[in-house]
């Protein structure tokens, strides 16, 4: 039997490139997508995959990615991220315009390309790497959070629009993840970055990457909607135990 593919958005790292793994350990051929084209080849050597470039941003190169890809029975939608920590009064509409366009429009973008081949497969699943963020807020994160409820809006949709189809819809929506998200977020920033960890454990790419596959593993007329994973320390956004 031929294997299943699973395509993953944002494979380059962190969730995305635990995913790839995890997906790849369970028997999917894995398609990975993301703009670091050099750490993306070495994984899919690695895992007898294939990589492409792909800038979810940008409608060509989503085109272009989805055209490449064969059959697709598994979508991974993990590409995004947050850029800065500003209060609405001094909310940087560039920042804005590039959490929207990631996690939101990206997702549009990347889904409604591949939808046809997850039908086609006749046994599709779209899961999405959304946030706490999309069921919350926090002082200065109006623009993640604004985006992340936007993009659980979008996938939760689709739950509902394509009942009847051989497609499921999962919704992973974790919390605090040691990955290189603050590192962007804060422009490169180490100290910072660290800070956001500091006296806690967090979840790990792997954490996510195993729900991710457990979701994915499930006898087809089983839908996972969503799963909430956070770090035992954290409760919400806002409150976390740090010792
Ligand atoms: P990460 O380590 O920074 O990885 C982000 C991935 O997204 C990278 O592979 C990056 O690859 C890719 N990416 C960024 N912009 C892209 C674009 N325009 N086109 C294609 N790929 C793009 O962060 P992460 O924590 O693994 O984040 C993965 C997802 O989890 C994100 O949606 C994030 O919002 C969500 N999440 C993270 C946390 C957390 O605490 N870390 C918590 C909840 C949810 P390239 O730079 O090579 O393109």
């Amino acid at each position: 039997m031929s294997k299943r593919t699973a395509v993953i958005t944002g494979a380059s790292a962190g969730i995305g490139e635990a995913t790839a793994r995890a997906l790849a350990e369970a028997g999917f051929e894995v398609v990975l997508g993301a703009r670091r084209l050099d750490r993306l080849q070495k994984l899919a050597d690695e895992l007898s995959g294939t990589a492409h470039v792909l800038d979810v941003t940008d409608p060509e190169s989503v085109a272009a990615f989805a055209g490449s890809i064969p059959e697709c029975h598994v979508l991974v939608n993990n590409a995004g991220g947050a850029r800065g920590l500003e209060r609405v009064e001094a909310a940087d509409e560039e920042n804005w315009r590039w959490m929207w366009e990631v996690n939101v429009l990206g997702t549009l973008r990347v889904t409604k390309a591949l939808l046809p081949k997850l039908v086609a497969s006749g046994d599709g699943h779209v899961l999405t790497v959304t946030s706490i963020a999309g069921y919350g807020v926090y002082d200065g994160g109006a623009g993640y959070t604004s985006a992340k409820h936007a993009q659980s809006a979008l996938h939760r949709t689709l739950r509902s629009e394509y009942l009847g189809e051989p497609v499921r819809v999962t919704e992973i929506v974790p919390g605090m993840v040691e990955t290189e998200f603050s590192l962007h977020r804060f422009e490169g920033d180490e100290e910072r970055a660290a800070g956001v960890y500091r006296g806690l454990q967090p979840l790990t790419p792997g954490d996510v990457a195993e729900v991710i596959a457990f979701a994915a593993t499930r006898p087809s007329h089983v839908n996972l909607d969503q799963i909430v994973l956070k770090p035992r320390a954290q409760y919400d956004g806002t409150r976390a135990h740090r010792s």
